[in-house]
């Protein structure tokens, strides 16, 4: 390990959204926070935000460079990723010693030997994904996030995205599997398949099926990977409407494994708006998707994300929004008023709204939202769900905190947790105890299952059930 601070630049949307370069980091043994607890907390916050609370002052002059602790001096942005512009970094900014996009992740330790040399070194090319650049970032022992497409080919005028994180990349579903295996054998028992745009995963990758489809689509690697001996829930984020197929969803409801919680952004309610947002499908194509996923899973919980105020949104377009936010009754809603990024079409728009417009629209949907939140959470008084532990309530050691397949997040008493040392624990609990996001178990009938039970309550729809009443 080098003594001296480096300088280092990392596409920081890789590093907010796939986690992907700190989680390989750390598998190099270059561990640490580089952003400490603005990492973590700011996870989604929007890039330019982050760059603004965490711009130190001797780098206030600098736009594109955050100033942080630890071993890299310096964690900056490279918004265009264009070697003129890294190289132009590294000549502004002489205590800089890397610059480097995400795609090279996995040669940082050629880059950093080069560095050790004393020269300053540029790593911004485009090329393929290659292997191993992949280790997500593991947050706990239990649940493990899983790249399995970067970069986004949409181009939605509102997101900075395509512009950072540059063309699609899928990585083949062999090398998806062997990672899931791993994890497994660490001992994970939930998977979180990420990407910008899910949905579009495989279609940079070759093959064409003998009906005329493509051979790589994420229902084809659902089922690919479904079998994973260890992982016991699988889910996947962050679905985009225009390419949620109903052949996803029957598959999401044949495979046992995949959860019934799907995040699909609708971003507006009104047609004219998603077009100016060029988002490619319409509220009633948006509307088709989550009946039929209600159709195939009932109980399926649905989140969202949306924009308000976007340049030109009138008042009966904004109220279309909260229609469909009433009449869908999300499980969740992240929200935001439209905040201008650079480079991107909408921002140069000139129907900018005022900022009263935007607080008061946003004001007004995260009411209905938290409204609706209240009464989908209703429905599981008195249920018995299955929990994956997850570890304990840093808040309170009494109570362990867990999700149901849903997604919800639970806090249950360790009772009788206590008494093992396993992590990954699954729980039959009834709610006794209800908020808008949150369940809490209050019962002392805790019934721990293990795999033979898990499978066998799985099996015979909750034999569990009797026990516990
Ligand atoms: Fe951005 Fe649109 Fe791609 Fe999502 S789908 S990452 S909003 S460009």
């Amino acid at each position: 390990m080098p003594s001296h601070t480096r300088g280092l630049t990392l596409d920081l949307d890789a590093a907010l959204k796939g986690i992907v370069m700190f989680g390989w980091l750390e598998a190099e043994g270059l561990s640490g926070e580089p952003l400490g607890e603005a990492f973590t907390a700011e996870r989604d916050a929007s890039i330019r935000e982050l760059m603004r609370r965490s711009m130190g002052r001797s780098a206030a002059d600098l736009p594109g460079v955050a100033e942080t602790r630890g071993m890299f001096h310096r964690l900056g942005v490279d918004p265009t990723k264009t070697r003129p512009s890294s190289e132009a970094l590294l000549r502004r900014v002489p205590e800089l010693d890397l610059v480097m996009g995400p795609q090279h992740a996995n040669r940082l330790d050629t880059l950093l030997a080069r560095v050790e040399t004393g020269q300053q070194v540029v790593a911004t090319d485009e090329q393929h994904i290659l292997e191993d650049i992949t280790t997500a970032r593991r947050d706990s022992k239990v649940c493990a996030w899983v790249n399995v497409i970067y970069g986004c080919n949409e181009r939605c005028t509102y997101c900075v995205v395509p512009s950072v994180r540059g063309k699609e990349q899928s990585r083949l579903p062999e090398a998806i599997r062997l990672e899931m295996e791993g994890l497994a054998a660490q001992g994970f028992k939930e998977i979180t398949l990420l990407g910008q745009n899910i949905d579009a995963y495989g279609r940079d990758l070759p093959g064409i099926t003998p009906e005329g489809r493509r051979q790589h689509t994420l229902t084809d690697l659902l089922q690919a990977v479904h079998d994973v001996e260890g992982i016991e829930r699988i889910r996947f984020a962050t679905s985009h409407p225009r390419y949620f197929t109903e052949r996803l969803i029957d598959a999401c409801a044949d495979l046992e494994k995949v959860c019934e919680h799907f995040h699909i952004p609708f971003q507006s309610g009104d047609d004219a708006v998603l077009k100016a947002m060029a988002r490619g499908y319409t509220v009633d194509r948006y509307r088709r998707i989550i009946e039929r996923i209600r159709e195939r899973m009932p109980d399926a919980a649905i989140s969202a994300d949306v924009i308000v105020a976007f340049p030109g949104e009138t008042d009966a377009q904004y109220r279309r929004t909260l229609e469909l936010v009433e009449e869908i009754g999300f499980d969740q809603v992240n929200t935001a008023a439209y905040s201008p990024r650079p480079n991107t079409p909408a921002a140069d728009w000139p129907d900018q709204l005022p900022e009263d417009v935007k607080v008061d629209r946003l004001q007004e949907l995260n009411t209905l939202v938290e409204r609706k939140a209240r009464e989908r959470s209703a429905r599981y008084a008195g249920r018995i769900e299955q929990i994956l532990v997850e570890g304990t309530n840093p808040k309170d050691p009494e109570q362990v905190m867990g999700r149901t397949r849903t997604n919800r997040l639970t806090r249950s008493p360790t009772t009788r947790l206590r008494q093992t040392t396993q992590l990954a624990i699954h729980l039959l609990l009834q709610t006794t105890y209800v908020h808008a996001q949150l369940l809490q178990h209050r019962t002392n009938q805790t019934v721990l299952l293990n795999n033979q039970g898990l499978q066998q309550m799985q099996r015979t729809q909750n034999p569990m059930l009797t026990l516990l009443r």
